[in-house]
């Protein structure tokens, strides 16, 4: 049983883990500019927790909150070298549903080793099909290889998730290819409204394309029921009338806030509680079980009420 509740009954029952601060594309709503993806990629502030050191974090924390899940982000992920050691040392210090969210570039490879080592599931992030409109949400080159990395992935018998963040005027386009694109593949496709993250703290307004204004454009081509949610889950889905199930994770107009279970570690050691508040707390090892479960307590204090209001930190450095 978890230790500690906050007084809405909320709990830490799952655990996210930036592994590393960087990645290997360059998203339009994680970086600013060129200035800021060159940044993010040369400082690499922070040195990343080893395996050993993570899995020390990790099973410390299992122990006082026995989490149900861990899903390992980033940065970027599969630049994490021993991922496949540390997915075998997770599923051995007691927690079997370990998953991954990665941009897929480089999962053609890496699909099949971590599906040996223990992992269960992908969410892979793509925001276009269009090469022209994924280079300007990624500033990278190419879909085609992140479609593989999907194919690897079914292929190795992960259970695969897409992604898609939808940004008024960059690649509002997308919606309905994304969703034919997955419905082709049998996965589950999830639109993400924009948040307001990192340098999209006081402008991602703009960019805002609402649950409801995405409804109305799948709406154009299908028509679906809703379906009902499940607790603590961060999307809603829906069914067409053809039997295929997508999703929309709407942060800003139907928040999650209420039973969220999430506690998110990052690349060295620190937890947040919310990613609203961004004051993180470092964890020691030399401290005892005392001090942390004091930590636990302050990093739920964090959660917000009810209402997502972002924050200043950077998803690069927090993973989604
Ligand atoms: N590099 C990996 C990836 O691309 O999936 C993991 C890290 S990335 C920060 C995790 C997820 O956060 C991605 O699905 C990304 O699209 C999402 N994300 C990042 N910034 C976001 C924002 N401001 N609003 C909505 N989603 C965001």
């Amino acid at each position: 049983m978890a230790l500690i509740n906050d007084k809405y009954g909320r709990t830490f029952r799952t655990l996210r883990v930036s592994l590393l601060q960087h990645c290997n594309l360059g998203c339009v709503y994680c970086v600013a500019g060129d200035e800021a993806l060159k940044a993010a990629n040369s400082s690499h502030e922070g040195k990343a927790l080893t395996v050993e050191e993570l899995l020390a974090v990790i099973r410390r924390l299992h122990g006082q909150l026995q989490f149900t899940r861990v899903r390992l982000t980033g940065g970027e992920p599969l630049l994490y070298s021993g991922l496949p050691a540390l997915i075998k040392g997770i599923r051995d210090a007691g927690i079997p549903d370990i998953r991954l969210t990665t941009n897929g570039f480089l999962l053609e490879r890496q699909a099949a080793p971590l599906k040996a080592a223990g992992l269960e599931a992908v969410n892979v992030s793509i925001d276009a099909i269009d090469e022209a409109v994924f280079f300007a949400m990624s500033r990278r080159h190419s879909a085609e290889r992140v479609i593989r990395g999907i194919d690897a992935a079914i292929q190795a018998g992960l259970d695969v998730k897409v992604n898609a963040v939808i940004m008024k005027g960059l690649n509002d386009s997308q919606i309905l290819p994304l969703l034919e694109f997955a419905f082709s593949r049998g996965v589950k496709l999830r639109f993400l409204e924009v948040m307001a993250m990192g340098h999209l703290h006081q402008d991602a307004g703009r960019f805002l394309v609402t649950q409801d204004e995405m409804l109305r454009i799948i709406g154009e081509r299908y028509r679906f029921e809703p379906l009902t949610r499940v607790a603590a889950a961060t999307a809603r889905y829906w069914r067409t009338d053809e039997g295929q199930v997508f999703g929309i994770i709407a942060n800003e107009s139907e928040p999650f806030c209420q039973d969220c279970d999430r506690l998110r570690l990052d690349s060295q050691g620190r937890i947040y509680g919310c990613l609203s508040s961004n004051h993180p707390i470092a964890l020691e090892l030399e401290e005892g079980e005392e001090a942390w479960a004091g930590k636990l307590a302050a990093a739920l204090e964090q959660k917000q009420p009810l209402r997502f209001t972002g924050s200043d930190l950077s998803m690069l450095s927090i993973g989604g």
